[in-house]
C-alpha cells in the first residue's frame, strides 16, 4: 500500500458472506468457501479481475444458521471487513470449493445494497482509517490524554505481560514481539483479539465496536483471561519445555498467514461451536451403541486434529455421514390391502399373476409385521414393467423408494464400500441408498442382478448375500462405516432379465416371478391406458390436441417395434408428441392427406391453428416415424424349399428365427454358420443322422435322387441373424424340418413356427421359455404351433385370445412335427406304410 495519505477503499465493494470465522482488521485468515454466491464472486471477481482493486472484497460475518441457508439473502451484519485476497486455491474435493487467504484492511457498514445476484455488490461506507496501519508506529493514542490513552497502555502492557510468558525462541513469538512495538497502538486491539483464543462470538464483539475506546474495552478482558490462563497452566504443569511448545501449537488465522498462537487447549475453540454442534449431532442421531462409541472416539481424534491435516476432512466427512445415516428413522407404513390392490390396477394393465403375488407377499406382511420373507426377484424382458412395479409397491406402503442399479458392478465395494484407509474411501451402494433416502425402512430395488460381474476385486454377489440374507442383515458391516447398520427394515426387491447369471446362491435366497412379454392385444391397451396419457402430459399436450387412434397404435406395435415389453412403443409414441407439439406451436396442421384441411387464414395473415385434434392415420405416422422397419416377412420368406421357422428365447423375451439350409455337389459335409453354440452344432448333427436314418421312409433323396440325402452332397444350414449368438437344444425339430423340406423338395407351411429339442429316436422334448416363445410367435402373425407334447401345461399361461388365434399342435415325435408343418402330411400323400408308434418314455 502506498505510504501516507489516507487510503480509501473502493465504494462499492462485493461482499463475501462467512459462516466459519471473523476476520478482524490486520489479521490474516483462511477461509473455505462454497455457497453459490461466493463461488460466483471468486470466479467473476477475484479470479477475473487483474488490478490490486479487484482483489479488495468485504467480508459479512453470516450470523444465521448455515444449515438453513435459503435462496434469498440473510439480512446482513451491521459492520463487515474489508480485506485484500491474498491467495485463492480451488478444489473438488470432498465437494467443489475455494480457499481464500485475506488480509483484513478496515471495518466498513454497508449504506445499500446494489445487486444480490449472483453475487452480492453493496455501497459501502469506510469506519476505520486506513493510514493508520501503514503508517509507522503512531504514539497518537498514547499521547492522547483520558481514558483512551490510559486504556491502551493498559493493553499495551498486558500484550507485552502475554508475550514475556511465551518462549522467545519460537519464531512467531519474536515476531509478535516486534510486530507489538512498531505498530499503532489503535491496532492492537483487532490484531491482538484475532491472534489469543477468542472465540468467533467475542471475534464479533471487537469487530463491532466502532468506537477505538470501546474495541480496547472489549479486548482486554478477553487478553488478561488469556494471561490468567496461561499462568494457570504453567502453575499446574510445571512449565516443562515440553509444555512451552505445546502451547504454541500451530492454527489457523493470525497475523501471521496461517498461524495462530494456542494458548490453551481447554479453551473454547474457535471451531468449538462446530465441533459442538457436530457433538450434539452425533447424539441426537439416535445410533447404537456400538456406532455412538465409534464416533465419540472420532469426535476426539478430530478435536485434536488441525484442520489443514488432510485426515481431519476425511474424518469430518466420516461422523458427516454418521450422523445423517438413519439409525432409527423410519417412515410410517401404511398397508391396506384393498388400497394396494386399487392402486396396483391403476398403475398397471395386465400382469396378473405378479400383481397377485405381490398382493399376498403384502398381506402377509400386513398381518405379521416382521417378515423375514423371501426376497421377491422379478425375471423378464426390459421394458415389461418390473421396475415399475417396484415403484408402485413403495407407494403402496408409504415407504420411500430407491433403486441401485447393479448392472456391470464387478467390485465388492461397490456394495460394501471401500475401508477408510483408502485415498477416496466411499461407503458403498446400500449406505449411500440410506443416506439419500434418510430412512432405515425404504424399497431398495436391486436392478438387473443378472448383471452382475467378477472381478480381482472381490465378488459383489457374495456382499449382496450378506445384504439380503434375513439372517445376517441386521448386522451389515460396510467396510467405510465399519460398525453394523440394521438392514432388516429394508424392503428388497430384484429384477433381472433371466435367472440363468444369477449367481445360484443369491437366487436361492430370491423367489422369482416370471412377468412375460405383453401380447399386442396387451400392448394396445397399455398404450391407451397408460403411455399415451403419460407422454402427453411429459409433452404438455392434451387429448384434445393428439390423438392416436387403436389400428395406429396398433400399426405402431406390429411395424416398427419387435419387443416383448412396451419401452419402444412408448419412444415411438413420445416421437409422435414431440412432432405434434412442434406443429401445434407453429400452429400448423399436419400434412396428411386425410387430415381435416386447413382452417382459413387469419386476418392478420398468420397460419391459423391446426383442426384439433390432431389425428395420427397410417400416413401421418409414416411421416412421423419414416417407413417401417418391421414388415410381417413369414409368409414371404418361406418360399423356397429348405427354410422353416423356430422359436427361440432371448433374455429380451421370445424372437423368430428362420432356419435355412442349402445342398451343393461334395462330398457329405456339413457347414454350420450363424454364430451357434455347442449344443446347437450337436442338435443340427443329431437332425442329419435321424434324417438319414430315415430317409428311405420319408422319400428323402440327395440331389440326383439317391435314396441316401447326404450321397454327393455337402449341406449348409445357416441361422440368421448372423451376428447374434445362439445356442440351446430347442432348435431340434426346426433344423429336422428345414433339412426334410430341403431333401424333399416340399414348401414347409408358411404360417407355421415350431420349437422342441430332439433325441436320436425321433422324440421331441420339452424346452423352456414356451410362453414367450408363442407370444412372438403371435406377434409374427404365424397361425400354428408346433411344440413339445410334454409343453402342453405351459398354453395355460397364455392370454386366452392367443389361445384362441393360434393352432396349437403338441407332439411326441418328430413324425408328428413333419406332418403338421407340411400341407398334406409327410411323406405326403403316397407316403402310407404306417410305423409302430413311437411314445416318449422319459
Ligand atoms: P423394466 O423395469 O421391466 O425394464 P419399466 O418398469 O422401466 O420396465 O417399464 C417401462 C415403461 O413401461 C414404464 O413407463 C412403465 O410404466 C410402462 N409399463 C410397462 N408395463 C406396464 C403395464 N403393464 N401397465 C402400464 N404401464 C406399463
Amino acid at each position: 500500500m502506498s505510504s501516507g495519505g489516507a487510503i480509501q477503499i473502493p465504494s462499492r465493494l462485493p461482499l463475501l458472506l462467512t459462516h466459519e470465522g471473523v476476520l478482524l482488521p490486520g489479521s490474516t485468515v483462511r477461509f473455505s468457501v462454497d455457497s453459490p454466491r461466493n463461488m460466483h464472486l471468486v470466479k467473476n471477481r477475484l479470479l477475473r479481475g487483474t488490478s490490486l482493486k479487484s482483489t479488495i472484497i468485504g467480508l459479512i460475518p453470516n450470523t444465521r444458521d448455515p444449515e438453513h441457508e435459503a435462496d434469498d439473502l440473510p439480512t446482513l451484519h451491521k459492520v463487515g471487513t474489508a480485506g485484500i485476497a491474498v491467495q485463492v486455491v480451488g478444489s473438488n474435493w470432498p465437494k467443489p470449493h475455494y480457499t481464500l487467504l485475506i488480509t483484513g484492511l478496515c471495518r466498513f457498514s454497508v449504506t445499500s445494497l446494489l445487486k444480490e445476484r449472483p453475487f452480492v455488490l453493496a455501497e459501502v461506507e469506510q469506519l476505520d482509517k486506513l493510514e493508520q496501519y501503514t503508517s509507522p508506529a503512531s504514539d497518537s493514542v498514547t499521547t492522547e490524554d483520558g481514558e483512551l490513552g490510559e486504556l491502551s497502555q493498559k493493553f499495551y502492557q498486558a500484550a507485552l505481560q502475554l508475550l514475556g510468558m511465551l518462549d522467545m525462541s519460537v519464531p512467531v513469538v519474536a515476531k509478535f514481539r516486534r510486530l507489538l512495538d512498531s505498530l499503532p497502538r489503535e491496532t492492537l486491539p483487532d490484531v491482538v483479539a484475532s491472534m489469543i483464543r477468542t472465540s468467533n462470538k467475542e471475534k464479533l464483539q471487537v469487530l463491532d465496536a466502532v468506537s477505538l475506546e470501546e474495541r480496547f474495552k472489549k479486548a482486554l478482558p478477553m487478553l488478561t483471561r488469556q494471561i490468567e490462563g496461561l499462568k494457570l497452566l504453567q502453575k499446574t504443569r510445571k512449565a516443562s519445555p515440553d509444555n512451552e511448545k505445546r502451547v504454541l501449537s500451530v492454527r489457523k488465522g493470525g497475523v501471521f498467514p496461517g498461524r495462530q498462537f494456542n494458548l490453551d487447549e481447554d479453551d473454547e475453540d474457535e471451531d468449538g461451536d462446530d465441533m459442538l454442534s457436530l457433538e450434539k449431532r452425533v447424539h441426537a442421531a439416535n445410533m447404537p451403541e456400538a456406532a455412538l462409541r465409534v464416533c465419540l472416539k472420532e469426535l476426539k481424534r478430530l478435536k485434536k486434529m488441525p484442520q489443514s491435516m488432510p485426515e481431519y476432512a476425511l474424518t469430518r466427512n466420516y461422523l458427516d455421514l454418521m450422523v445423517e445415516l438413519p439409525w432409527s428413522k423410519s417412515s410410517k407404513d401404511r398397508l391396506d390391502i384393498q388400497a394396494a390392490r386399487t392402486l396396483l390396477n391403476n398403475d398397471h394393465y395386465a400382469m396378473d399373476k405378479l400383481k397377485r403375488r405381490v398382493l399376498e407377499y403384502l398381506a402377509v406382511r400386513q398381518l405379521k409385521a416382521s417378515l423375514k420373507g423371501p426376497i421377491l426377484c422379478f425375471v423378464g424382458p426390459p421394458g415389461v414393467g418390473k421396475t415399475s412395479v417396484g415403484r408402485s409397491i413403495a407407494r403402496t406402503l408409504g415407504r420411500e423408494f430407491h433403486r441401485i442399479a447393479l448392472g456391470g458392478v464387478c467390485d465388492q465395494s461397490d456394495i460394501r464400500g471401500h475401508r477408510r484407509t483408502y485415498v477416496g474411501s466411499m461407503p458403498g451402494r446400500i449406505i449411500n441408498g440410506l443416506k439419500t433416502v434418510g430412512v432405515n425402512n425404504p424399497v431398495f430395488l436391486l436392478d438387473e442382478v443378472d448383471k452382475l460381474g467378477k472381478s480381482l476385486q472381490g465378488d459383489p454377489a457374495a456382499a449382496l448375500l450378506e445384504v439380503l440374507d434375513p439372517e445376517q442383515n441386521h448386522s451389515f458391516t460396510d467396510h467405510y462405516l465399519n460398525v453394523a447398520f440394521d438392514l432388516s427394515q429394508v424392503l428388497f426387491i430384484a429384477t433381472a432379465n433371466t435367472t440363468a447369471t444369477i449367481p445360484p446362491a443369491l437366487l436361492d435366497r430370491m423367489e422369482v416371478l416370471q412377468v412375460p412379454g405383453y401380447t399386442q392385444e396387451e400392448k394396445v391397451e397399455i398404450a391407451h391406458r397408460h403411455l399415451i396419457p403419460n407422454q402427453l402430459e411429459q409433452h404438455g399436450l392434451t387429448p384434445q390436441q393428439l390423438h392416436i387412434p387403436q389400428d395406429t397404435t396398433l400399426d405402431i406395435i406390429t411395424r416398427y417395434t419387435r419387443e416383448a415389453g412396451v419401452r419402444s412403443l412408448e419412444r415411438k409414441i413420445g416421437t409422435i408428441c414431440r412432432a405434434v407439439a412442434v406443429r401445434v406451436a407453429e400452429g400448423h396442421a399436419l400434412s396428411s392427406p386425410d387430415s381435416a384441411p386447413q382452417s382459413p387464414m387469419h386476418q392478420d395473415g398468420k397460419a391459423a391453428p391446426p383442426e384439433m385434434p390432431i389425428v395420427i392415420d397410417h400416413v401421418a405416422l409414416k411421416d412421423i416415424l419414416g417407413p417401417p422397419p418391421y414388415e410381417m416377412e413369414v409368409s414371404e420368406r418361406l418360399t423356397l424349399p429348405g427354410v422353416a421357422l423356430g422359436l427361440a428365447w432371448t433374455p429380451l423375451g421370445g424372437e423368430i428365427m428362420f432356419v435355412e439350409a442349402s445342398r451343393t455337389e461334395g462330398e457329405g459335409q456339413l457347414t454350420l454358420t450363424g454364430q451357434l453354440g455347442d449344443v446347437m452344432k450337436e442338435s443340427a448333427h443329431l437332425a442329419i443322422s435321424w434324417l438319414r436314418a430315415n430317409a428311405k421312409r420319408y422319400e428323402l433323396t440327395n440331389m440326383g435322387g439317391a435314396p441316401d440325402p447326404l450321397e454327393g452332397t455337402d449341406i449348409h444350414l445357416h441361422f440368421p441373424a448372423g451376428a447374434v449368438t445362439k445356442d440351446g437344444p430347442s432348435a431340434g425339430v426346426t433344423i429336422v424340418t428345414c433339412l426334410a423340406s430341403l431333401f424333399s423338395g416340399r414348401l414347409v407351411r408358411s404360417d407355421v413356427a415350431m420349437t422342441g429339442e430332439i433325441t436320436l429316436r425321433g422324440l421331441v422334448l420339452p424346452v423352456g421359455g414356451i410362453k414367450d416363445k408363442v407370444l412372438a410367435a403371435h406377434r409374427a402373425g404365424v397361425k400354428c404351433v408346433i411344440l413339445p407334447k410334454r409343453n402342453e401345461k405351459d398354453l395355460e399361461d397364455l392370454p386366452a385370445n392367443v389361445r384362441a388365434e393360434l393352432d396349437f399342435v403338441s407332439a411326441v415325435n418328430l413324425e408328428e412335427v413333419l406332418n403338421a408343418a407340411f400341407d398334406g402330411g409327410f411323406p405326403g400323400k403316397c407316403g402310407g406304410r404306417p410305423l409302430p408308434q413311437l411314445m416318449s418314455k422319459l
